[in-house]
């Protein structure tokens, strides 16, 4: 037993050596990144229940020349631990914005209400962000209803005050939000009506279990009568199925985005998405 746990305690440290190496070279990878132009954007189409393109989600893409596509699940958090996530936000709302100008001045159909960004609760929290999201509407020239800030459950439960005006600020422009992961947060549900929010995007945990766990089905069904009553959009993520999507529609859930639907993709292909009046 005494030699399996010394080899254990070796195999674990190799481990630790490893993850430590893995991370410096992620972080030495991250610092160039948006120097060298590695970073470009994917559009997730969003759409009703007839099947028309009502948004797109903006989703970030990392081909780094050293270690290859890095997912955003894993360098966003190292991003946010460097103190960089406001540099890398900050192109990701310009360079989405700059895409969304050439989409307007090419006419939008009738359904399309705009893109969604995901705004790191690091980046809002910085003094400059609403100042900084009223420069690129301004730079780039785009209609500012056309755009939903996706921020998370738990950025509401701290400094609330700051919190709110900073929203109410960006309202007061057009500006919509959105709380993304909806239900995996910090679900006190009073706190909502002190936000100007505008919908709610129920987590995509919630929808993978719908066919087969009843609770995940009373979770989306209360969301989704919270919301009427409070006058919110409710968006479903992650639907991969029609059975979920009819599911989800007999709940009263009109809003869907998910692989079923349509893969992230690049800018071009979008803009067919939107030109062509694409039905998904
Ligand atoms: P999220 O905001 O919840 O984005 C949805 C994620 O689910 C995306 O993963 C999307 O590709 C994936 N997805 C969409 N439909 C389906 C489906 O039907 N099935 C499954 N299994 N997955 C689906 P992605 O692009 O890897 O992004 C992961 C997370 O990284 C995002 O989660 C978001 O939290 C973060 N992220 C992505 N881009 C940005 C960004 O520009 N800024 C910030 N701050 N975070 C970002
Ligand atoms: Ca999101
Ligand atoms: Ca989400
Ligand atoms: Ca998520």
């Amino acid at each position: 037993a005494k030699e399996k746990g010394r080899n254990g305690f070796r195999f674990y440290r190799q481990e630790m050596q490893v993850q430590v190496a893995e991370r410096a070279a992620l972080e030495k990878a991250l610092h160039s990144a948006v120097r060298n132009d590695e970073f470009y954007l994917v559009y997730q189409p969003q759409v009703n229940k007839n099947g028309r393109l009502i948004g797109f989600e903006v989703l970030l893409r990392w081909f780094s020349e050293e270690l290859g596509l890095v997912p955003p699940s894993r360098f966003i958090p190292i991003a946010e631990e460097m103190g960089i996530i406001d540099e890398v936000g900050y192109w990701v709302l310009d360079n989405a914005c700059q895409q969304l100008k050439t989409w307007q001045d090419l006419g939008l159909p009738a359904s399309f209400e705009g893109i969604a960004i995901n705004i790191s609760p690091y980046q809002f929290a910085k003094d400059s962000f609403v100042g900084t999201v009223k420069e690129v509407i301004e730079n780039t020239q785009i209609e500012p209803r056309l755009l939903d800030l996706e921020i998370t459950e738990g950025m509401l439960v701290e400094n609330i005050a700051s919190v709110a005006e900073k929203m109410w600020h960006l309202k007061e422009h057009q500006v919509r939000f959105s709380i993304d992961d909806f239900g995996t947060g910090y679900s006190s549900l009073r706190y909502l009506q002190h936000f100007p929010i505008n919908q709610l995007k129920i987590d995509q945990s919630f929808v993978r279990d719908l066919s087969n766990d009843p609770n995940s089905h009373v979770i989306i069904n209360t969301i989704v009568s919270m919301a009427d009553h409070m006058n919110l959009s409710v968006l479903a993520e992650g639907v991969e199925n029609p059975i979920e999507k009819n599911i989800l529609e007999k709940i009263g859930c009109a809003r869907y985005q998910g692989y079923y639907f349509s893969k992230p993709v690049t800018g071009d292909i979008a803009t067919q998405y939107l030109c062509g009046s694409v039905s998904f």
